[in-house]
């Protein structure tokens, strides 16, 4: 027997929808690429949205069109997002990071119609733009500027579309696994691969994302969200912030620590989130500036390993919670969360620090299990210290990807994430290693993660990379990438030292290369192919 309550498709529009009705009159806030920030609500955004909606429409654009994005966290991006899914297109964005090649690949790949861009990629679209196939309008999201139009003369304008369309419309209703976004994922290995969200996804993980033990978004929150929309959908948060009706900062191109730092203590943000590089640059600014970020209560640190020194500085110095969450963009991203039981409650304050060190455990909505490295069959022991390949499923983790590929799922139907963890008797996950960045010594397994964390702590170490180099004798054996603190002239043997009763013996890195830079992904992770590439034979060379 069918029960008896009302049904709705859970649409993306159904969130912007609740935003302008019932938070209307919330900030949401832009710092442009032009440097001003723009102070609008969730009223003129969900406005601006219906009129692009009508815009788009009225070029011919229709339902199921990909519709590129090559834009930072602003406004008229979030304006575009809502018109583009909330119109039953699909709105794919693009890491302006990736190779050029890359980045034609995937626009082809798509079959993107229209590419909507801030004024900053223009040189990229030049240099690109006649290997782009199927992209009819070329839109920049600003007013019309002649610069523009010097060099790319077909360009239409997002203001000047916005002024020309009506203001009338209705989000369309529609089947709730409509496709609503597509996000590739940068390809370390191989050419990107297309992952295809649906509304009934997208909608679900942002009901999650908000919950009491993910990040505990409310309307009381002034958001964050630093990491970009170009990366895994910003995490989700404009999704949650319109369901919420949370207060809404975009913090447009500049990720600097200082430049957050300054939005963080005008706008007086309570939450933000990002990858642990942006927090290792920001907590370094604050304390230049003797900022106590006072208003912030927490920060979601996701996408690389977070070293443990970082969450206890924001603890102890900042009186903020720094929660460590896993996710992919395969899980939309939200996988697992780091907060806290009521049995954690009467451990002593390192003892809480040590649980909140790992990526957390699932939300309602996904479960993750442990399958053997050898034996693909074999579930792995639960205990904390067994260690095997994730897998995860739910309702916003991915069935198959966008165009051929190789199958997403397992016979048993979950995706394999290619990363190693533990998991403990209380759910909670802990990253070993990514499969690829495992160094394999010996026979023996060495965790990359647990050698850069360490390394980190060190107080003259700005940032390190632990990578496999061949060895004649064991295979493999641990290399240490360092970048030093400004004007520090800590040594190799200082720093070898340092991990002296903190890993086995056997564990500790054989070498210490400085250099003066380590190149970051689009998504702000270190690239250690390269340094693989690079390094990957010294100890053979030596
Ligand atoms: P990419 O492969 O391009 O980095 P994703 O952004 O989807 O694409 O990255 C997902 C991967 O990032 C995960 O498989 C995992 O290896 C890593 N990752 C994400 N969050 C964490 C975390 N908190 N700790 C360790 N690794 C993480």
């Amino acid at each position: 027997m069918l029960g008896k309550m009302m049904y709705q498709p859970l649409l993306l529009s159904g969130l912007i929808e609740h935003a302008a009705q019932y938070h209307g009159d919330t900030a949401v806030l832009s710092k442009e690429v032009d440097g001003t920030v723009t102070h609008s609500d969730w009223l003129t955004v969900s406005n601006n949205a219906k009129r692009m909606a009508n815009g788009l429409a009225a070029l011919g654009l229709k339902p199921a069109d990909r519709i590129a994005t090559l834009a930072w966290n602003n406004r008229r991006h979030l304006e575009a997002w809502y018109a583009i899914s909330g119109s039953g297109m699909i709105c794919h964005t693009i890491n302006p990071r990736l190779f050029p090649e890359q980045l034609s690949y995937i626009v082809n790949d798509a079959d993107d119609q229209a590419l909507l861009f801030d004024i900053t990629f223009l040189p990229l679209i030049m240099a690109i733009k006649d290997s782009l196939k199927g992209i009819k309008y070329f839109i920049c999201l600003g007013a019309r500027d002649d610069k523009v139009v010097a060099q790319l003369p077909e360009t239409l304008f997002f203001d000047e579309l916005l002024e020309q369309s009506a203001a009338e419309f209705d989000w369309p209703q529609f089947d709730e696994t409509t496709a609503s976004s597509l996000c590739y994922t940068s390809g370390t290995t191989g050419n990107p691969k297309g992952i295809l969200y649906t509304h009934r996804s997208s909608v679900l993980h942002a009901i999650a994302l908000c919950m009491p033990d993910v990040s505990a978004l409310s309307a009381q929150d002034v958001l964050l969200p630093v990491v970009p929309m170009f990366h895994v959908n910003a995490w989700g948060t404009p999704y949650a912030a319109a369901l919420t009706g949370c207060s809404l900062i975009l913090p447009g191109p500049n990720l600097d620590g200082d430049s957050l730092v300054s939005l963080i203590d005008d706008y007086k943000v309570t939450v933000a989130l990002g990858v642990p590089t942006i927090w290792q640059s920001l907590l370094a600014a604050a304390k230049n500036r003797g900022s106590k970020l006072d208003s912030m209560t927490r920060t979601i640190v996701g996408g690389a390993a977070c070293p443990p020194s970082v969450i206890k500085t924001f603890r102890e110095d900042f009186n903020c919670d720094a929660i460590h969450g896993w996710g992919m963009t395969e899980t939309s991203p939200l996988g697992t969360m780091n907060q806290i039981k009521a049995k954690h409650k009467s451990l002593s304050d390192s003892e809480v620090n040590r649980v909140r060190e790992s990526q957390g455990r699932p939300p309602y909505g996904i479960q993750i299990r442990l399958m053997d490295t050898e034996n693909p069959e074999q579930v792995v022991a639960e205990d904390g210290h067994s260690q095997g390949n994730l897998q995860a499923r739910g309702h916003w983790v991915i069935s198959d990807y966008f165009t051929e590929n190789p199958e997403a799922v397992t016979e048993d139907g979950w995706f394999d994430t290619g990363d190693i963890a533990t998991i403990d008797a209380d759910g909670y996950m802990n990253i070993r290693d990514r499969a690829k960045d495992l160094i394999k010594s010996g026979g023996e397994w060495i965790s990359s993660v647990e050698l850069e964390n360490i390394a980190v702590e060190h107080p003259q170490v700005k940032m390190a990379a632990a990578i496999a180099a061949k060895h004649a004798r064991w295979g493999e054996r641990p290399v240490l990438i360092v970048v030093k603190e400004q004007g520090s002239s800590v040594e190799e043997a200082q720093i070898l030292e340092f991990y002296n009763g903190r890993v086995a013996s056997w564990q500790i890195p054989d070498k210490v290369i400085f250099v003066d830079n380590i190149v970051l992904n689009g998504a702000g992770k270190m690239v250690k192919n390269d340094l693989r590439r690079e390094y990957g034979n010294v100890l053979l060379d030596s």
